[in-house]
């Protein structure tokens, strides 16, 4: 029995067909089709059938991680980088034309979900996943099942205020985490101390796995900015911690995600969470990296083989 996990990402379709265990049996990793919608489903059903298998091995369902709010795991409602996708019934599309059920989940939560199943989460009641790139990502895994809140909005951790009167973010909020640990946050950091003091960081190259080598180095504007984002994302991750109870955390998300960064957010959260809570709580780097979203895609479709369609909200469970 088989899955079949599809992701979209800024620029990339990667898909595979999982195994009810969560083995990968066929992979799929192409640019997208950016031109059309169209273009965009006909590469989705490509995809899907390039990584199925035939008669017995045809993968029972299909599921796809996308950069965006899903509603009731069948329609997207906002995605930032791919508005063609707002509102179109995605999954039913794709359940019609592959003939097999088909759910939507949002990526970060997807991502979540293969960590808290086969990842740095495994064995956790209450994970979540944070992902550190140009933005900040998460998701909450409660009890096996994503959590997503009333609209789909829950796991928003990038917006949460850490600098009052702190830099403008995407969101219209300002001093959100996401303006300090998000890509453009390290380097407006940097950039600032740059200007009064010497280092072997390069004003025009100060992206954050640039600058965690310089701080590794022994840099001292790099070690400051690697402090200031992880104190950041320690004190959010101590507010999560303290407020639900989490057995686990996991960070990934690319080059920051590193273990000289690690050892910083778990040193500044240890001060800022309820004492009985962070011993309770292990802080991870994500074991899946770059996989967790397909494989995450793959067990939201092993569910909507279970419910079909009609399921909408029941595709995060990974109980079941
Ligand atoms: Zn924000």
């Amino acid at each position: 029995v088989s899955y079949i996990g599809l992701e979209i990402s800024r620029d990339a379709l990667r898909g595979a067909r999982v195994s009810g265990a969560g083995r990968s049996i066929a992979v799929y990793n192409e640019p997208i089709a950016r031109m059309s919608l169209q273009g965009l489903v006909d590469q989705l059903v490509n995809a899907a059938q390039a990584v199925d298998g035939t008669g017995n091995e045809a993968a029972r369902a299909v599921g796809v991680a996308i950069p965006g709010i899903v509603i009731g795991s069948k329609r997207v409602s906002m995605s930032a980088n791919l508005s063609m996708l707002d509102q179109v019934p995605l999954a039913d599309e794709l359940s019609r034309r592959l003939g097999r059920p088909a759910l939507l989940e949002n990526d970060a939560n997807a991502a979540a979900l293969a960590e808290a199943w086969q990842g740095a989460g495994r064995g956790g009641r209450s994970v979540l996943y944070m992902s550190l790139g140009i933005g900040i990502g998460a998701g909450i895994v409660m009890d096996g099942h994503v959590w997503s809140g009333s609209n789909g909005y829950a796991g928003e951790i990038g917006h949460l205020q850490v600098e009052h009167g702190g830099a403008p973010c995407g969101c219209g909020g300002k001093g959100c985490l996401e303006t300090v640990a998000g890509a453009a946050g390290w380097a407006r950091r940097a950039k600032n101390a740059l200007r009064s003091r010497t280092s072997i960081l390069s004003p025009d190259k100060l992206d954050p796995q640039t600058i965690v080598n310089a701080a590794r180095d022994g840099d001292s504007v790099a070690t400051e900015v690697v402090n200031e984002v992880a104190r950041a994302i320690g004190s959010t991750l101590a507010t999560a911690v303290t407020l639900l109870n989490l057995d686990r955390v996991v960070i990934g998300g690319g080059a920051a995600a590193c273990p000289l960064l690690l050892e910083k957010v778990v040193a500044e959260a240890k001060e800022r969470t309820l004492p009985r809570a962070f011993a309770e709580c292990s802080f991870k780097l994500s074991e899946l990296n770059d996989g967790a979203a397909v494989l995450g895609a793959a067990r939201v479709a092993r569910v909507a083989s279970m419910f079909g369609n009609g399921a909408p909200g029941v595709a995060s469970d990974v109980r079941r």
